[in-house]
This record gives C-alpha cells, sequence and structure tokens, in this order.
C-alpha cells in the first residue's frame, strides 16, 4: 500500500509553510497509521522551524501534539487496532530492547525517534507511529483539545511522577503559558497547594479559575522575598531567565527546583545555596508511553484539557503567526480540513 501524504512543510528555515506531498513508503510491521484529526502547535514547532537548536531538515513538516484515528495497522502492532482514536506526541518510536526500553522509560532510549525530526510531523492528514507510542484516549474527552497534551501536558505531567509531588506540597509554577496553564490543573486535582509565577497581572483571574491558590508577579522582587522557605517544589514552564538565586530561595530544606522550559542561558547555582538546605535542581525531558497513558487517563477522570483555539489546518500561517506574537490563549489547534 503506497500513497502520498498530504502535509504543510516549510522548504528551508524561516518560511513560511506551503502544502507538501511526499510518499511514506511501505507500512513498517510494527507501524500505526493515523488520520489525522487535530494537531496542538507547541513552540517547540517553532523552534524547529526557525532551526534554533541545530537539528531540523528541510523541507521540515511541524506537529507533534497529534489526535487521530487509526486507518492502517502493520502485521505485528499489538494493542491498536483500526478505528482506535489515539494520542502521538513528540516520539513515534523507540529501540524496544535498551535497558530504558525495557524499564519503562522509552522516552529515554537513545536511539527515540522525533516524529517531526528526520521524518514528516502532524501538520498533515496522515502520520505514522510505533504501536507503543500510540496512546489510547478515553472517551469523554473533547478531541478537538486533546492534542496539546501529548506534548505541552506530558512535558508538566512527568514531573509530578519523577519526583514524587505529594498531595501535601506547596508548589511553585513559573510562567502560565501552553504548559503552566496545564500544570496548575495537574497540580490541583494531585491535590497540592499551587502558587502560580505570572508576569502578566492581566491573566490573573483566569490563573485562580484553573487552580492556582494565589498568583505572585514574577517582576516584583517583593512578592518572590514573601515566598522565603515555602514551596516544597517549583517548576519552571518558562524558557528565560530569572532571579534563579530568589527563586531557589522560595524553597523548604529539601525542596526542588525543577526545569520542564528549556532555559538556553546557563543557569549560575552557588554549591551552597543547595548544600545548607539540601535543596536540589533537576529537569524532566516528555514523558514515557506509560506515564503518558496514566496523565490521559488522569485528565479523563478530572476533565483537564487545555484551553484552547481552533484554527482550520489550512491557516496554519495565521495560527503559527498568532503564537509567534505570544497571543496564544493557552495553546492553538489545528483542524485537518484537507478535503
Ligand atoms: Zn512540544
Ligand atoms: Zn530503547
Amino acid at each position: 500500500m503506497s500513497h502520498r501524504v498530504r502535509t504543510y512543510a516549510a522548504l528551508s528555515k524561516g518560511q513560511k509553510l506551503q502544502p507538501f506531498e511526499y510518499d511514506p513508503g511501505p507500512l513498517g510491521p510494527e507501524q500505526v497509521e493515523v488520520a489525522v484529526e487535530y494537531c496542538g502547535i507547541c513552540h517547540s514547532d517553532l523552534s524547529m522551524l526557525d532551526n534554533e537548536w541545530g537539528f531540523s531538515s528541510y523541507p521540515f513538516v511541524p506537529g507533534h501534539e497529534i489526535v487521530g484515528k487509526v486507518v492502517a495497522v502493520g502485521d505485528s502492532v499489538k494493542g491498536t487496532t483500526l478505528g482506535d482514536r489515539v494520542g502521538i506526541g513528540w516520539f513515534s518510536g523507540s529501540c524496544m530492547h535498551c535497558l530504558q526500553c525495557l524499564s519503562g522509560n522509552h522516552n529515554l532510549c537513545p536511539q527515540a525517534e522525533g516524529v517531526m525530526i528526520g521524518r514528516y510531523g502532524g501538520f498533515a492528514e496522515r502520520v505514522r507511529s510505533h504501536w507503543a507510542w500510540c496512546t489510547p484516549i478515553p472517551s469523554g474527552l473533547d478531541v478537538s483539545k486533546v492534542g496539546p497534551l501529548f506534548c505541552g501536558g506530558i512535558t508538566v505531567f512527568n514531573p509530578i511522577i519523577q519526583s514524587q509531588v505529594r498531595p501535601t506540597d506547596r508548589v511553585g509554577v513559573i510562567g502560565i503559558g501552553g504548559l503552566g496553564h496545564l500544570a496548575l490543573q495537574f497540580l490541583k486535582h494531585w491535590g497540592c497547594h499551587v502558587v502560580a509565577f505570572s508576569s502578566s497581572d492581566s491573566k490573573r483571574e483566569q490563573i485562580l479559575k484553573l487552580g492556582a491558590n494565589e498568583v505572585v508577579n514574577s517582576r516584583e522582587p517583593g512578592q518572590i522575598k514573601k515566598l522565603e522557605s515555602s514551596l516544597d517544589f517549583v517548576l519552571v514552564t518558562v524558557n528565560v531567565s530569572m532571579d534563579w538565586k530568589s527563586i531557589l530561595r522560595t524553597l523548604k530544606p529539601k525542596g526542588t527546583l525543577h526545569f520542564v522550559g528549556a532555559v538556553l542561558e546557563p543557569v549560575p547555582l552557588e554549591v551552597f545555596d543547595l548544600m545548607t538546605a539540601q535543596k536540589s535542581v533537576t529537569a524532566t525531558p516528555l514523558g514515557s508511553p506509560a506515564t503518558t497513558r496514566t496523565m490521559i487517563e488522569f485528565c479523563a477522570r478530572h476533565q483537564i484539557l487545555p484551553v484552547t483555539e481552533l484554527f482550520p489546518m489550512s491557516r496554519v500561517n495565521e495560527a503559527l503567526a498568532h503564537l509567534r506574537a505570544g497571543q496564544a490563549r493557552y495553546r492553538v489547534v489545528l483542524q485537518n480540513d484537507f478535503s
């Protein structure tokens, strides 16, 4: 079975997306082919479009927050059948035989395959993935909003599992955007006391509605100082530098400063600031298939969904510009309108 897949691609760095077709070749024995219904847009799509990380290849088809229906399965596919509705995130495969894969940490597999790295992503009518990386979507979740959970969602849910955040913890979330607004919802339903750090006072009401118990303005040193020694865990979702020394001071003894935002500048750390009160600085990437399944079931149980803005996929350039301008509230989703 061979056919052309229609997509939207940038033909070179910084160019607008335009229609682009490719031949996906024969379906691999462990691969699933999914007809894309929706695909979220993530900041990483912009970073990759701009080759900010130096490993983009062109034509580049973005898209790694994919939701759709299984339309073809390879001969050795397990756990997924035709017609299933599944989600695919950053990864579309891993080796399945290294120690990481065998221990359930497929997301740490050295050979993990990015869905839009060296292949074509989800701004398309179809996309393929290894069956293990297709997460079944429970019924009862609004399918048009689920996509961003597979990158933005799992990015902020994974640390709750990996760092064993407890319901009794007081947790800070820095940056209330695409990632942070999901972190607030997860942590609220986890049972934590949640302090949102936002640079924009205009979001205050909505931040409280999303689950924060308190909102502090991250640009006002006085407000951060008031939090000294009060937090067990601080989750950083921004990718810009902050006054990290002051942020570290908001932690209780044994507290953890945790990064999921890819802050590009080095973070200056003084060992004494960590040592005296036994504090830690940690970071996590996206989660494993098992953690992703745990997340999506937790979302179904509590109706946790991103706040989204929907664009038809044919207006992808407009949607990207909207995100680039910092206007997304809070996550943009494209709906497949290939006719
Ligand atoms: Zn992403
Ligand atoms: Zn592996």
